[in-house]
């Protein structure tokens, strides 16, 4: 036959740089000379596509990418070699061939199906899929015939055990319906005709409301309710699948946001992340930056990704969960078991939850072994300390099979419908009602044992509570502020010093420098969940200061508003006991160079005799008021010594001075007489810091011979 691809050129030819085979311009102009010259011949058009060739370009690089383009074209070249046909390179990765139909009904030409491909270094394989055509109105415009050969494999494109499909007139519709949708999508966003619909996941053991997943609907004027899984392979393929899941990750935040802002219950929501979007390397910022617009914690909204996006692109999505896991966000693994990837991906994944594919149940009526897969990836999954979803749950059957299996959580028609924002939002507001479900505005549900024993007071645990176990509260923190709900009979007694005790104290606060520290500690031991411990000097109402220890634990319930319990203990005796001991370790190394140490205490008045290291100064006493003490340094040598002992009497002018003198030490001569001998004595006045951040005023005095 004819070659005519080394057909005498009619113009000029245009070859595709890459591959050495005709370019779009070429292709189009010698097909229809072709089918001029020969128009009793039958000819069918055929249109290529690589399988997965972006993932083959992305692991292997340009490179490899445009070797396997070309070794693909040399092959078509080969095949075509004798036949009557016209073929070329479109673009990327999609080639054209227009042959008789003759060719088809042998069954080589499907060898170009799957290839081969050798280096040096690597063998590759690649598939492709194919539409053909059967051109049977040669009126048509050869781009709308390519549309249709198009079509045909668009079909087939995630179908891997389908080579080829034939064209038929319901994908052109299929077609047309589909360039509709696309020129109607940004109005659909600015008209928000999209609606969000959640559907709640429920816990096994009794069905209580957990979480919830978003899935998108297209309220279309016209057409009505279109579901997703009619347009998102669609805006997969043109792109716009990234607009409309960040408008949905937004529209869920904003829900979120308006339940915290409202300090009603909410759960965690559950968004889905296309396949496409793990070539976008924003993604993750994109979603952390969406959450934090609106103030929501990450621990409310949580990342699907489908098990085929992880078939496709191991890399990308590997680094995406790490990523989205070092911002706070959970990761699920959608769809698992439906496809190609296999159990041991999950050694590689770190993921927190498994969804295991609906499918699973569908086959659990008919064969016992998906039964047994199914309890092999439970208890594989509870071994990886990942928790499990079943979705698709319509019977109640099926749940009494998922709960005998131990399978964490359920989705399904059986519990709930997905429904539209509003029914959810009631739904939450009549769980949260109902007390023997409060979900409380939690992420992590409230042990109600603990708000029973505040609500009730003569049951033997309350009584326990209140008098025995210590200081104790419950204490909410919303916003900036930290307000203690309810409080026992000892916690009281600490902070305040008083026995007065009310059950329901209201608006207990604390001062604004302790409140900083107590909501730094409830921010830590939230977000550590561990209990936090810490000392804090409390401010009492007198005006003196206790030292507390203090233990924080996270209860539940997000920002703005979130439940700690709170326990505090008095422990100024230990703190005294600290500070003694550190004092007189230090003056016993000042005695080294004195002969005496005393210790000022302002608050109580009293000067302490600490050290002493001569016997013959008369010590009447060892403790005195500051005025007694004074006494003794009564004969100062000079009017500007006198005015250093004024100083000293007041702690604030004493401090100040501290500050301006360069050795931090106040110097005061005098003269001590006893037994008639008068004795020159100098008295050091020193600030000393103490470990714990007090401070102590200390006077060493040293006789001059
Ligand atoms: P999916 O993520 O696997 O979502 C679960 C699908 O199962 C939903 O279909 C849900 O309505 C349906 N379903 C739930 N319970 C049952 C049941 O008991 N029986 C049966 N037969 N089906 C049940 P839907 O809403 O049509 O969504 C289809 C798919 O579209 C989703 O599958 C998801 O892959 C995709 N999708 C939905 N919303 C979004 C979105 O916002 N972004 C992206 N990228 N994909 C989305
Ligand atoms: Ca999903
Ligand atoms: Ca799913």
């Amino acid at each position: 036959m004819e070659h005519v691809n080394e057909m005498p050129p009619t113009g000029k030819i245009h070859l595709d740089e890459l591959t050495g085979i005709y370019n779009q311009q070429s292709f189009f102009d010698f097909t229809e000379q072709l089918l001029t010259e020969h128009p009793q011949e039958s000819f069918c058009l055929i249109y290529w596509n690589i399988r997965k060739f972006r993932t083959t370009n992305d692991l292997f690089g340009w490179d490899a990418g445009n070797k396997i383009l070309v070794h693909w074209a040399n092959t078509l070249r080969e095949m075509l070699r004798d036949e009557l046909a016209v073929y070329g390179r479109l673009d990327h990765d999609n080639f054209v061939c227009c042959v008789t139909e003759e060719f088809l009904s042998r069954d080589d030409w499907t060898k170009l199906g799957e290839i081969s491909y050798f280096t040096e270094k690597t063998e590759y394989h690649f598939y492709s899929c194919c539409g053909l055509y059967k051109i049977t109105d040669r009126t048509l415009p050869l781009s709308n015939m390519i549309d249709k050969a198009k079509a045909a494999m668009e079909t087939i494109k995630n179908n891997y055990m389908t080579l080829y499909a034939w064209y038929d007139e319901s994908m052109w519709s299929k077609l047309l319906e589909e360039q509709r949708m696309n020129t109607e999508f940004k109005t659909a966003i600015t008209e928000k005709q999209f609606k969000v619909y959640y559907q709640p996941i429920c816990r096994s053991s009794d069905g209580l409301i957990t979480s919830a997943e978003a899935l998108i609907r297209w309220q279309h004027p016209t057409k009505g309710m279109i579901s997703p899984g009619t347009f998102i392979p669609l805006f997969e393929k043109n792109g716009f699948i990234s607009v409309l899941d960040r408008y949905v990750w937004n529209e869920v935040c904003a829900m979120q946001q308006s339940r915290l802002d409202q300090g009603l219950a909410t759960v965690p929501v559950s968004v889905n992340v296309s396949r496409v979007e793990f070539y976008n390397p924003s993604l993750c910022d994109d979603i952390r930056n969406i959450a934090k617009n609106h103030n929501i914690s990450p621990d409310l909204l949580k990342i699907e990704i489908t098990e085929s996006a992880y078939a496709d692109n191991p890399v990308q999505v590997l680094e995406a969960v790490k990523k989205l896991h070092a911002y706070g966000f959970s990761v699920l693994m959608d769809d698992f078991g439906s496809g190609y990837s296999s159990l041991n991906m999950l050694k590689d994944l770190p993921i927190d939850v498994l969804k295991i594919d609906m499918r699973f149940l569908d086959d659990l009526e008919k064969s016992q072994k998906a039964s047994i897969v199914l309890e092999s990836i439970i208890r594989l999954a509870k071994w990886m300390k990942l928790s499990v979803v079943s979705e698709g749950v319509e019977t109640q059957k099926e749940w009494e099979y998922l709960r005998s299996v131990e399978c964490d959580a359920v989705q399904g028609y059986y519990f709930y419908r997905p429904m539209p924002q509003e029914d959810f939002i009631a739904l939450l507001d009549k769980t949260a009602a109902n007390s023997t479900n409060l979900l409380f505005h939690a992420t992590q549900e409230i042990d109600e044992s603990i708000l029973n024993l505040f609500n009730q007071t003569n049951t033997m645990e309350s009584i326990l509570f209140y008098s025995m176990l210590g200081g104790m509260g419950l204490m909410e923190v919303s916003g900036n502020t930290v307000e203690l709900l309810r409080v026992n009979k000892s916690f009281y007694e600490v902070l305040y010093g008083s026995t007065s005790f009310e059950h329901k104290i209201l608006n207990m606060k604390f001062p604004a420098e302790e409140e900083r520290i107590l909501l730094e500690q409830c921010l830590i031991a939230k977000e550590e969940s561990k209990i936090q411990q810490f000392q804090l000097h409390h401010h009492l109402d007198t005006g003196a200061y206790v030292w507390l220890s203090v233990k924080i634990r996270y209860l539940g319930g997000n920002s703005p508003r979130a439940l700690f319990l709170i326990a505090v203990e008095n422990i100024e005796e230990l703190k005294q006991a600290e500070h003694n001991h550190f004092v007189s370790n230090y003056s016993n190394v000042l005695l080294k160079l004195f002969d005496r140490v005393y210790r000022f205490d302002y608050p109580t008045d009293t000067i302490e005799l600490l050290h002493s290291r001569g016997d013959d100064f008369i010590e009447p006493q060892v403790q005195y008021s500051f005025a007694s003490f004074f006494r003794h340094l009564a004969t100062v040598t000079s009017a500007n010594e006198l005015d250093k002992l004024n100083i000293i009497k007041d702690r604030f002018a004493l401090d100040e001075t501290l500050r301006q003198i360069h050795e931090n030490c106040l110097t005061i001569r005098y003269e001590l007489t006893s037994n008639e001998t008068v004795t020159d004595t100098t008295a050091y006045f020193f600030k000393v810091d103490l470990p714990d951040g007090g401070h102590q005023y200390l006077c060493c005095v040293k006789k001059l011979y």
